[in-house]
């Protein structure tokens, strides 16, 4: 019988941005109190676990550390590169609209090339969670 199961660690992280086509309150400079639940899959090892916690923490906290109190700057955003360049403030210009969806799939490419090397992970999850009513989520797994 071979069984799998999942197991998930939560961070956190303060970051700013702007979403430049916005019609509304979403193209102003803003930022969220964001959550990243990363969720693992396979099997576990003789004592039982699939990956230790702390494990975990360290090799998602570098992710997190880059872009935690930062500005996260659309590379399309003229302004703000403007404003932020020599400015001295923390920011990370990414080829991408700031989105949730975009930020999910950031965050699925960088960590599963985190993960890959362990072959006992096989699937890995994410759901990004912007505010407290509204999430996104990516997924990827060995077979695909
Ligand atoms: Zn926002």
């Amino acid at each position: 019988m071979k069984r799998s199961l999942r197991i998930a660690r939560e961070f956190h992280w303060e970051m700013g941005h702007r979403l430049p086509f916005h019609e509304s309150g979403c193209a102003n400079i803003h930022g969220h109190s964001y959550r990243l639940r990363v969720e693992i899959e396979g099997s576990c090892d003789e004592n039982g676990m699939l990956m230790d916690y702390g494990d975990m923490k360290r090799l998602v906290m570098p992710v997190i550390d880059r872009l935690d109190h930062c500005f996260l700057c659309d590379d399309n955003d003229e302004l703000m590169k403007g404003f932020l360049s020599g400015s001295g403030l923390k920011h990370v210009i990414v080829p991408f609209t700031t989105t949730a969806e975009n930020l999910v799939f950031y965050f699925l490419d960088e960590l599963w090339n985190i993960f890959t090397p362990y072959p006992q992970v096989t699937a890995l999850r994410l759901r990004l969670q912007e505010t407290e009513i509204s999430y996104a989520e990516a997924e990827r797994s060995r077979e695909s």
